[in-house]
């Protein structure tokens, strides 16, 4: 897939993947990240200043690093 590897879910600890949504329209298609376990996501939408899927992946891990 890519090099950016997804770290697990800050608030749980499960496993979370990333999808793409809104794939029949180009002025609303983004890439999302979501928990399997316990619904936490993160969304290009909410994290307005995302560019891409690689972005959104470094932002969540960020995210998973601060809260230990
Ligand atoms: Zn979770």
């Amino acid at each position: 897939m890519n090099d950016e590897t997804l770290k697990p879910c800050p608030h749980c600890g499960g496993e979370v993947s990333i999808t793409e949504y809104g794939e029949d329209s180009e002025d609303y298609t983004g890439w999302m990240i979501i928990c399997s376990t316990c619904d936490t996501m993160m969304s290009q939408d909410s994290e307005m200043f995302t560019k891409n899927e690689y972005d959104l992946i470094s932002k969540w891990n960020k995210r998973s690093a601060k809260k230990k």
